[in-house]
């Protein structure tokens, strides 16, 4: 069994990143920008959006970092967002989510026009990845995708199983395993028996948000596997494998922490070079 490494491949990704970046500087005269939008007080939200702090600082990317109170009107937080779209030194803009229930999400990401949206959630990004046309390809299936292929996994033919739907994971990594040429199916909370889809997969892809959701028994020998679960109780963090099970089971798995995670933030850096040559017509890093 070979463990995915996820946070040594970044620390070499974010190299090659830095570098694009400095060659952005060098032939514009200013730093990429990453505007990072945090509403309200929770900690997870915090620390996620730290580590994405420090990973612009790592890859010579100029973070704008809007800090504001849960108080603030849904019209004011729309207005922040606007600003920073029309801010032609902002090339990437990302709302941290979920934000507070008092909050109407979809409206607030509305304002963040196509082409800085380095998250890759919109509907336009969304889309293009499905019908395969140069997009921002949203984090986190990005980054799973990129892992795989650096330790050389093969996707041609192959059964890959993803487990969740939602449109920042499940659904864009099946798309791109399908664009791999993986026979894919997805599983969600009203598929029946998970196992018996589960144990067909060479390549299984968990994303539900259920702590130790997927044992070793659902799983093939000399599977690939891919935990993409972070879930936070009382401070403590659960993936949703649970990795003592599957791991002697698996061929490949990645760990949480230090798997998809840093990878996701990684991808982000990298989707924010991406969007700032595109704003001056050039597509470097594709
Ligand atoms: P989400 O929006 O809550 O979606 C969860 C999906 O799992 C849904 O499609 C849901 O099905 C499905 N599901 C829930 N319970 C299930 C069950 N018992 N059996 C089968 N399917 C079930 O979550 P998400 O945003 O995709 O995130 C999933 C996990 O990944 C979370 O732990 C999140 O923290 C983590 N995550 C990690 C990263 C990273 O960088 N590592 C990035 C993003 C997310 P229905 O559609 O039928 O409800």
């Amino acid at each position: 069994m070979t463990i995915l490494d996820g946070k040594a491949y970044s620390k070499e990704l974010r190299l090659e990143i830095r570098e694009n970046a400095e060659k952005f500087y060098n032939e514009y005269g200013r730093q990429v920008g990453l505007a990072v939008v945090i509403i309200g007080e929770d900690p997870a939200s915090k620390i996620y959006v730290n580590n994405k702090i420090k990973a612009t600082e790592e890859c010579y990317i100029k973070s704008y970092s809007v800090r504001l109170p849960e108080s603030i009107s849904q019209q004011e937080a729309e207005d922040e967002v606007k600003k920073l779209a029309e801010n032609p030194e902002v090339d990437g803009i990302i709302v941290q989510l979920p934000l507070p229930k008092k909050f109407d999400s979809a409206k607030i990401l509305a304002h963040i026009p196509t082409e800085k949206d380095v998250d890759g959630l919109c509907a336009e990004n969304l889309g293009k990845l499905f019908a395969g046309e140069k997009t921002l390809i949203s984090c986190t299936p990005h980054g799973i995708i990129k892992l795989l292929k650096r330790y050389g996994i093969d996707f041609a033919g192959k059964n890959a199983v993803v487990i969740g739907r939602s449109n920042m994971v499940g659904k864009p990594v099946a798309g791109l395993l399908l664009k791999e040429n993986c026979t894919v199916t997805i599983c969600h909370s009203k598929t029946k028996d998970i196992k018996a889809v589960t144990s067909q997969a060479d390549i299984l892809v968990v994303a539900i948000g259920r702590s130790r959701f997927v044992t070793g028994d659902m799983v093939k020998d000399g599977a690939v596997v891919v935990d993409v679960g972070m879930n936070r109780d009382e401070g403590k963090l659960y993936d949703d494998v649970d990795f003592d099970t599957v791991a002697p089971k698996s061929s490949f798995i990645t760990p949480v922490p230090g798997g998809v995670g840093p990878m996701t933030i990684t991808m982000l850096m990298f989707n924010t070079v991406v969007a700032a040559f595109r704003s001056k017509g050039g597509d470097e890093l594709y």
